[in-house]
């Protein structure tokens, strides 16, 4: 079972760790702790490197199998065996435009939910640019300044944004979550972590986000489509 470092410290950029398992046929390793982010949730998985005993390997991307973080190491360089003591580095450059862009789409979440009352359905990103997708039947192109303004203010407001591992029974007591639709999480799923933009947005999520939106920045709504009558999906960029 890998320990999950971004969890808890999304700033958290190097980390020793120890290889667990080999995974050949994916030219994989799987870590006992690791601050790679394995994908999930809309947000991209981390590239980075392994170094051990002063040899670098790249991790073209982390991955979550079970429990298990594991790391494809690029297949001209050698895989390590199980025990070997490693030095991990994300991307951090990367990752820290991740980070402020998943944050943006949180306040995009909060500030649609508060100001028009439309749900979010999914939502996709990329290093600095993303798509939500909303149920939001009154959308329309003359929200797009409207909706832009708003979350420039959020951003500008400088929230903190604060993330809390709950027991399951007692997120499921808390209304924002249960709109959010947390109820389709698996049983097995004992704890649930949150992130919370205070004040303005709180869903359950595993991704990594900044802590405060003032570091977020800029925000522009470049792009706005219909998806049928109901389903709207918002494009935005970061700079
Ligand atoms: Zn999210």
């Amino acid at each position: 079972m890998t320990d999950l470092l971004y969890q808890t410290d999304s700033y958290l950029q190097a980390f020793d760790a120890s290889i667990t398992a080999v995974d050949p046929e994916n030219h994989a390793v799987a870590l006992n702790r690791s601050a790679f982010y394995p994908g999930g949730g809309g947000q991209p998985a981390d590239s980075g490197s392994l170094t051990i005993g002063g040899m670098e390997l790249r991790v073209l991307r982390a991955k979550k199998t079970g429990a298990e973080v594991f790391h494809s190491i690029d297949r001209d360089q050698p895989l390590p065996p199980v025990g070997m003591p490693v030095q991990g580095q994300i991307d951090w450059e990367r990752r820290y435009q991740l980070m402020r862009t998943h944050t943006a789409l949180h306040i995009l979440c909060g500030v649609v939910f508060r100001d028009y009352g439309a749900l979010v359905t999914g939502g996709d990103m990329d290093p600095l640019k993303g798509r939500m997708d909303f149920e939001f039947e009154t959308m329309q192109k003359e929200l797009v300044r409207e909706i832009e303004t708003s979350i420039n203010q959020e951003a500008a407001n400088a929230r903190p944004v604060r993330v809390s591992i709950l027991p399951r029974e007692q997120a499921f007591q808390i209304p924002d979550l249960i709109r959010t639709k947390i109820n389709l999480l698996p049983e097995g799923i004992l704890e649930i972590r949150t992130v919370e933009i205070v004040g303005l947005d709180l869903q359950a999520d595993g991704g990594t986000h900044v802590a405060n939106t003032s570091e977020v920045g800029h925000i522009s709504v470049v792009d706005y489509k219909s998806k049928g009558k109901i389903n709207k999906r918002i494009y935005i960029e970061l700079e």
